[in-house]
This record gives structure tokens, C-alpha cells and sequence, in this order.
């Protein structure tokens, strides 16, 4: 699977579409990473670090920052 790929939504399985990236410190390292945005049709938000792209979309807070 490519990275670029556009991921299915865990919760309903619809196609996610790019929203806006979020600057986030992440204590595990206490780094500021940029969390990429991605929602479905269905307005299900999540997010996950730009620089891993293998890690898991996990829920996003911030409805706001999915595509319009
Ligand atoms: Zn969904």
C-alpha cells in the first residue's frame, strides 16, 4: 500500500479525505510534529503524525480542521 494512498475511515469504512494539519507537541518525545487531518463523508475525524505514515488514525478533537 502506498503512503499517499488515500486510508478508509476505521469507524465506517468510507474513503478519507485530506483536511488540514494540525502542529501538536507529542510528549512521547517532546517533539512539535504536524498531525495530518483526514475525515469521511460522514464527518468521522482523525488524525495521525505526518512523519508516520504507518502509525494508526487515531480519533481527532477538532472537527474544525477536517475538509469542508
Ligand atoms: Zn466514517
Amino acid at each position: 500500500m502506498s503512503i499517499d494512498a488515500a486510508p478508509a475511515c476505521p469507524q465506517c469504512g468510507a474513503a478519507l479525505r485530506a483536511g488540514s494539519m494540525a502542529l501538536c507537541r507529542r510528549a512521547e518525545d517532546d517533539r512539535r510534529v504536524c498531525r495530518m487531518v483526514w475525515a469521511c463523508s460522514d464527518r468521522h475525524v482523525w488524525w495521525k503524525w505526518a512523519d508516520r505514515p504507518a502509525s494508526p488514525l487515531e480519533p481527532c478533537p477538532y472537527p474544525d480542521l477536517g475538509p469542508s
